[in-house]
């Protein structure tokens, strides 16, 4: 008697799983966990696309091993510039500074933006409206981000591949563009003789 009512017991609970509604909670505890799981893998192999080889410079391509960036760039640098993350908003001292110069890469120096493009959006990140070397820019490069249940387009330094930010079309004349920038991947070079505000 007692194995009978032990194997229906379990017989009961399998099923449950099963049933239209215990197999829609099912799905959605499943799907956000899949969701997830496939953007941290996405962020690995960005962080990861490097060839695992020595130090080399290919054309206008700077190629470094993932070993090499954390050694290079600090704790912080590496979560935002290799693995695509953010800073908090309003935490960077070139939010609000108009000093003037020259914004380069933090890892890999390439100039990438002017402090005579740079706006405030009121975002809380440095924002520009538009690169250095204007909107067909060949210091940056861009491409589709589908992360944080959203479709926005990603700017990376086209030198080293780090991430720097997103653009927006809610941006100023001329352009109507917002480069929306993490302070972090980036190094003002000030201008000779410019004390800054
Ligand atoms: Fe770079």
């Amino acid at each position: 008697m007692a194995r009978v009512a032990c194997h229906n017991r379990l017989n009961s609970s399998d099923n449950s799983m099963f049933k239209p509604r215990g197999r829609l909670s099912y799905f959605l505890f499943v799907l956000p966990l899949l969701y997830i799981a496939f953007g941290l893998m996405a962020t690995h192999v960005h962080a990861q696309s490097a060839p695992p080889k020595e130090n080399q410079t290919m054309s206008d391509t700077l190629v470094r091993t993932d070993a090499e960036w954390r050694e290079l760039l600090t704790p912080e640098q590496y979560r935002v510039l290799r693995e695509k993350g953010t800073d908090r908003a309003f935490t960077s001292p070139y939010y609000e500074t108009k000093q003037a110069g020259v914004y380069v890469c933090a890892a890999c120096g390439q100039e990438l933006f002017s402090s005579d493009e740079k706006y405030d959006s009121g975002s809380g990140w440095p924002s520009f409206y538009q690169p250095i070397d204007g909107l067909s820019s060949n210091k940056v490069d861009m491409e589709k981000d589908h992360t944080m249940f959203m479709v926005r387009t990603e700017v990376h330094c086209s030198r080293c591949g780090g991430h720097l930010g997103h653009v927006f079309d809610d941006g100023p004349k001329p352009t109507g563009k917002r480069y929306c920038i993490n302070g972090t991947s980036l190094k003002l070079e000030p201008k000779e003789g410019d004390e800054g505000k």
